[in-house]
């Protein structure tokens, strides 16, 4: 099973939220701790879409923002359900050629950062074909409920992540990566260039993780 973020160990900065009334309307973050304007950005061949649970929005170390920022090709949605993939992603792309971020935990750990499962669950060694990813932003209980809420989601690639780090909140377990870093560990194992990713990272501590 997974574990959930707010296990006794894990980062007790992961409750914080910004006040609504003094939220950026942007980033929603403080005016002291606002990221707009802050960050290069990227464009990747592979777009990006997180999914964030409304929970999440105003977490102070709450990443989505961030990534949507740095990745030109990125967007945010914020909900808990879509009808279905071509709401989200277009009427022009077919889940097939999308991938989902699957954290899942237990099991031998894999040597490779990442794998993609096609449909039949089958591991994928070709990845060229894949036109986007989603990500869900969220804790594992959160994105469970997404999961619930849209079966939709069984139509995509499953990504599942191998990091070799750490994640740089103050978690031990692998499923306790951040959304930023979930994706840019992504991103990079399925072939864009390092740059973006270790930018994301780099931003990612910089901007949030010592701000709070
Ligand atoms: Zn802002």
């Amino acid at each position: 099973m997974q574990h959930h973020s707010n296990k006794p160990g894990s980062d007790p900065r992961v409750h914080l939220k910004t006040s609504k009334h003094q939220a950026c309307p942007e980033c929603f973050r403080s005016k002291e701790t606002c990221i707009c304007g802050k960050v290069k950005s990227f464009a990747t061949h592979l777009r990006v879409i997180i999914l964030q649970h409304p929970q999440e929005q105003y977490k102070l170390l709450n990443s989505a923002r961030l990534a949507n920022q740095i990745l030109e090709n990125s967007k945010v949605l914020v909900g808990l359900s879509w009808p279905n993939f071509k709401g989200v992603a277009g009427e022009n792309e077919q889940p097939s050629n999308w991938g989902i971020l699957y954290l899942k935990s237990g099991g031998p750990q894999s040597s490779k950062p990442c794998r993609v499962f096609g449909r039949n669950k089958k591991p994928l060694d070709d990845t060229s074909f894949l036109r986007g990813i989603v990500a869900l932003d969220g804790s594992w209980k959160q994105a469970k409920t997404l999961w619930w809420r849209n079966p939709w989601f069984l139509k995509l690639n499953r990504i599942t992540l191998n990091p070799a780090h750490p994640s740089l909140r103050g978690q031990t377990k692998q499923e306790g990566l951040s959304t930023i870093e979930a994706i840019a560990l992504a991103l990079n194992c399925l072939g864009e260039q390092k740059a973006v990713s270790s930018y994301m990272f780099e931003q990612y501590e910089q901007l949030i993780i010592r701000s709070v």
